[in-house]
């Protein structure tokens, strides 16, 4: 595949513009808030913060894997602050977060893979910000039931987990996880009665239409209700290549197979990360 020099238009980054987006990014320079909204320059701010949507990151921002596409640091994770969990709620209470989604760094490290903190973090949002409605993007916890367990009895309203990209290319953009596995801990969370599961893959890493398809197929398999698929942007040079920028039509074409597989939801472009439009997924 030849890639044209610049992006394609549709890749062009849309400006964060509005008021709330002015007034929350005035909070979070203020009160140093950590958002991934703002660490990872999304282009989706305008439009997430303007719904009042943010992804907050916890456990760190050390991560003991290593995947090819991740801007984030590998290495051996500080540790654990028990008192992380408040500090998140209270961005989320001062930023009047309406839809939070919360991720984790991996933490292969932790024998609780970190499902404590997850847990009181959940516990802490619902106790200071209980209209708030919360996403939880969970790691695999290595499949372990027990961590998997103390974040669906917390109760988020949805539980994601990506599988990033399709079966073939698992092993070269995440070294350290499955794609059996992912699928597993998909399935095992809807069958513990998660109401609402979510999952997200990246395209452009030089995946086949089929292989794509083949993914919505296990997705659905796994009873998974909402899906996202976004184009993957390579945050340095040191990380996997973009293979290709999918075109828009062929992530209507996506769309619409989605749709018919079944899933509730299906958000397909190439601006679209995991948590974007996410409030609209509990519906
Ligand atoms: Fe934040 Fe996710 Fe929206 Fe980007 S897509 S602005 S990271 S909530
Ligand atoms: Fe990045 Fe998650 Fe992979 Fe860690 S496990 S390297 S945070 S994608």
């Amino acid at each position: 595949v030849i890639l044209p020099h610049k992006k394609p238009d549709w890749l062009r980054v849309k400006l964060p513009v509005g008021k709330k987006y002015t007034q929350l990014r005035g909070l979070v320079d203020k009160y140093k808030l950590n958002t991934i909204c703002t660490s990872g320059s999304c282009p989706n701010m305008g439009e997430c913060w303007g719904e009042g949507t943010a992804t907050f990151m916890i456990l760190g921002n050390i991560c003991t894997r290593s995947c090819g596409f991740c801007g984030v640091k590998t290495g051996k994770p500080e540790n654990v602050e028990w008192d992380e969990p408040e500090k998140v709620a209270r961005s989320i209470e001062i930023m009047h977060i309406k839809h939070a989604v919360i991720t984790s760094v991996d933490r292969d490290d932790l024998r609780d893979g970190g499902s404590i903190i997850w847990a009181e973090t959940i516990k802490a949002i619902r106790r200071t910000s209980p209209q708030t409605t919360l996403e939880t993007l969970i790691p695999d916890f290595r499949g372990i039931e027990v961590n998997i367990d103390r974040v669906v009895a917390v109760a988020p309203e949805i539980i994601s987990h990506n599988m990033e990209t399709v079966k073939r290319l698992t092993r070269e953009v995440r070294i350290q996880a499955q794609y059996e596995r992912s699928l597993s801990v998909l399935k095992y969370i809807k069958d513990s009665g998660q109401r609402r599961t979510k999952s997200g893959i990246m395209l452009g890493l030089g995946e086949k239409e089929e292989e794509v398809i083949e993914s919505l197929h296990d997705l659905r398999d796994a009873k998974v209700d909402v899906v996202t698929l976004g184009q993957y942007l390579q945050p340095t040079k040191k990380h996997l290549p973009v293979k290709e920028f999918i075109r828009p039509e062929q992530f209507e074409k996506y769309k619409e197979i989605g749709l018919s597989l079944g899933f509730r939801h299906v958000e397909s472009g190439a601006l679209v990360r995991s948590s974007y439009k996410a409030h609209k997924h509990i519906e």
